[in-house]
């Protein structure tokens, strides 16, 4: 009997950090594993909002959108590939399922669903970014899910957003392992723990990896995280401003346990709040509740508000839970504004008081949902007389404890992605059994 060819392909996620898109086959199934915006490739060309993608034919020419056939919604090409599969909710590893055909189905954890609903929700529709109509199906560690000739084994991972898996596909010519996005320093190293455990019980023929960072890399977890927070918030006088990715929710959970033990509210933005009920719903996560005294939600200062910020104001205001900067101003030592960047015009209502610090809680400068503009929010936190603090601990696997896990897994190939730094990931990776191939965009690896 002929064995099925099982091949790799890699459109995005090589020499970048993020913008994911990896196609395996395998005899006639087809199965893209995540399918991602890449920030870096976007910013060789466009500068939002006065230059922004127009329409997909662009990102097509810019080769920012990989040029297939039967992917998009707008070929009339029938479907050519079976399922997608995300691996977690940051837009680096997702955004682009807005190009998707509709009737591919899009396979995702229940968590991940929510949050891009929610994210979708919150946002103007713009090209780059719509989860309607899609097809999604969720699934939960545990179960496994067939497409074509593969079975896909979802198992959950630690990331700096909820609901992130890794996974085990069983092919015809063994077992493809994916990571995702994953470190172990979080706070469920376990759920990570669970992943390499299953992934050696595949017996590998190749692991993809994500090998984020190489450089820079630091040791550090998200208690020591909680705990630094503690310092600083205890001694400010004044407000403390927090930036921090909107979808870490243990970041939030940090922020918001920081807060009330300093007997301060937690003010979080109607975007945040939105989010945060819709993963109250979700059994396996613990989050903040809006009606806990500890929090608030902060409405910031605009003529219009959408249908769903009206509605969300009014299901808190009468429960004098919704501030606006003018309230918040006169209550500084009371409270820990979760603050974005783009909101940076709301200080000069607010008019920090002498002795308030600025905490910024994510990685500088990339951040899988924006790009933090450093030099503006120095400007911005200077002209106010606020020290800026960085506390954060990454999202990703550091280099020894990422190598410790592919020694264990020890797949015969290693495909390093989502990172700038494969050359050196390749060197530092040399004495492993496990060979490790530095990817080429497009190229189509034979396993
Ligand atoms: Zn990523
Ligand atoms: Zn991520």
């Amino acid at each position: 009997m002929v064995k099925n060819a099982t091949t790799l392909t890699f459109y995005g996620g090589v020499d970048e950090i993020g913008g994911n898109k990896i196609l395996l086959q395998d005899g006639d199934t087809r199965v893209f594993f995540d399918f991602g915006m890449s920030y870096a490739m976007k910013k060789q060309f466009y500068s939002p909002p006065f230059l922004s993608p127009k329409s997909e034919k662009s990102l097509q020419e810019l080769g920012i959108l990989p040029k297939l056939e039967g992917v998009y919604k707008f070929d009339d090409k029938p479907p050519a590939v079976d399922a997608v599969f995300i691996s977690h909710g940051h837009l680096d590893h997702s955004a682009y399922l807005s190009f998707i055909k509709r009737e591919i189905p899009v396979y995702c954890g229940e968590t991940t669903r929510t949050i891009l609903q929610a994210l979708s929700e919150v946002r103007r529709a713009d090209l780059e970014f719509s989860v309607a109509d899609l097809n999604f199906k969720t699934f939960r560690t545990g179960r496994k899910i067939k497409v074509g000739g593969l079975e896909v084994e979802p198992f959950h991972v630690d990331h700096s957003v909820p609901g992130a898996y890794g996974f085990v596909i069983h092919t015809s010519n063994g077992a493809v392992v994916y990571t995702g996005d994953f470190r172990d320093h979080g706070a469920k190293p376990e759920m990570t723990h669970d992943f390499v455990e299953g992934a050696v019980k595949s017996e590998p023929v190749a692991i993809v990896t994500e090998a984020t960072n190489m450089t820079g890399a630091a040791i550090s977890s998200e208690a020591e995280v909680e705990s630094k927070l503690h310092s600083i918030v205890s001694e400010v006088e004044g407000i403390v401003l927090a930036e921090f990715a909107f979808s870490d929710v243990d970041r939030l959970n940090s922020f918001y346990h920081i807060a009330k033990k300093n007997n301060r509210c937690l003010a979080v933005s109607l975007k945040q709040a939105h989010l945060l009920e819709a993963l109250r719903k979700d059994k396996g996560l613990t989050v903040p509740d809006l009606d806990d005294e500890s929090v608030m939600v902060f409405r910031k200062s605009k003529k219009r508000f959408d249908k769903w910020e009206r509605e969300l104001i009014e299901r808190y205001a009468g429960k004098n839970k919704v501030f606006d900067v003018f309230e918040v101003s006169k209550q500084q030592c009371n409270v820990v504004l979760a603050i974005s960047f783009y909101d940076f015009e709301e200080m000069v209502s607010l008019q920090p008081a002498a002795g308030s610090c600025y905490v910024l809680s994510a990685s500088e400068p990339f951040n899988e949902e924006m790009e933090i503009d450093y030099e503006r929010m120095v400007n911005w936190v200077s002209h106010y007389g606020m020290p800026q603090y960085h506390v954060h601990v990454s999202g990703h696997m550091m280099p020894l404890q990422l190598k410790k896990a592919l020694r264990q897994v020890n797949a015969k190939r290693i495909f390093p992605v989502h990172t700038e730094s494969a050359g050196l990931f390749s060197k530092f990776m040399r004495d492993l059994k496990s060979e490790v191939t530095l990817v080429e965009k497009g190229k189509e690896y034979k396993l």
